[in-house]
């Protein structure tokens, strides 16, 4: 097979393990950089160009790891595939949808899937009503377009509350108000999802005196076992967002596993070194089993 990967930076783990695992199957991999990408919007004729005029054509399927700054650019750039036929590991409006955490979590509750209490306003004058429909402090804060951890912040009353919203809401960002798990103890669950099953699952552990597990804030990472509950809440968040791919992100609260994120570009290195087992070699076996020529159903729609 002929495989794109549409990914900005070839060195990072992620991108040159599924290098690696699709070219030990006897597959070619080029990692194409998506900003790199131009294309014309003609009548039938979707075209992808590189670089200099490098027409992309021939590939039989594409691995979007469109990073979540050029999200807008890299999925008009995998539509353009879809248009054309190739199969896409996850498809653009799935993508869409992952990286936007409002509708991800609508699609997710109108499923019966757990979430933390969340809530979200636009107008600052019912911060107030905000903060109470979340239950009262001790809530966490949350940048809307936040990612590694950063812009999330624990409120402990419900003053600190307020004064974190104002400050947020000074500088024009988007935010939710959510219930704090305190019962997870720093501690939450990936587990990766790929084609309806859970392949790899991994705790991530934050530093000493920090609620916050990203690996990115000093956390640290172990393999797990999941409940059977907690698998059949990661199958079923890929489902409602209709990823063949992802890391579901969970945290085990009192009454069962709450989600909450569910990211369709996972990061490979924390969790193949945390279990020890070939990630990218899944995946890649995924699309051999998937990708037909014309196989995608959305074609970018
Ligand atoms: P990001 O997308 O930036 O990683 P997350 O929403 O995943 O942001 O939050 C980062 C970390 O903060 C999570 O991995 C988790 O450990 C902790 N966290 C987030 N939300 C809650 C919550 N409602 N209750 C307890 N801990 C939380
Ligand atoms: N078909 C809808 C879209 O193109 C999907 C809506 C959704 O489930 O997010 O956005």
């Amino acid at each position: 097979m002929k495989i794109a990967m549409l990914a900005r930076n070839a060195n990072l783990y992620s991108h040159k393990r599924l290098k690696e695992a699709a070219e030990e199957r006897g597959h070619q991999l080029d990692i194409i950089n998506t900003l790199r990408c131009y294309m014309n919007i003609a009548s039938r004729r979707p075209e992808v160009y590189y670089n200099d005029g490098e027409k992309l054509e021939g590939y039989d399927a594409v691995i979007p790891r469109i990073g979540a700054s050029v999200t807008f650019y890299g999925m008009a750039v995998l539509r353009q595939f879809e248009m054309q036929g190739v199969y896409p590991l996850n498809e653009s409006v799935a993508i869409g949808r992952s990286r936007d955490k409002l509708r991800s979590m609508q699609l997710l509750a109108r499923d019966g899937i757990g979430l933390p209490v969340t809530t979200f306003a636009h107008d600052p004058k019912q911060t107030d009503e905000v903060l109470k429909l979340a239950g009262g402090a001790p809530l966490v804060i949350k940048l809307l377009e936040g990612t590694q951890g950063l812009g999330v912040v624990l409120a402990d009353t419900d003053r600190s509350a307020q004064s974190v919203i104002e400050a947020f809401r000074a500088t024009n960002t988007n935010i939710l108000v959510q219930e704090f798990i305190k019962e997870a103890g720093g501690t939450d669950i990936r587990a990766i999802v790929v084609g309806g099953r859970v392949i790899a699952a991994m705790k991530r552990t934050g530093a000493e005196g920090e609620f916050r597990s990203n690996l990115h804030r000093g956390g640290s990472a172990n393999v797990i076992k999941l409940s059977p509950e907690e698998r059949s809440t990661a199958v079923r968040s890929a489902k409602a967002m209709g990823l063949n791919v992802c890391g579901v992100d969970m945290l085990r609260a009192n009454h069962g596993p709450v989600v909450m994120e569910v990211n369709s570009s996972p990061g490979l290195e924390g969790v193949e070194k945390a279990t020890g087992l070939d990630i990218a070699g899944k995946i890649i076996e995924y699309i051999e089993k998937n990708a037909k020529p014309g196989a995608t159903r959305t074609k970018g729609k």
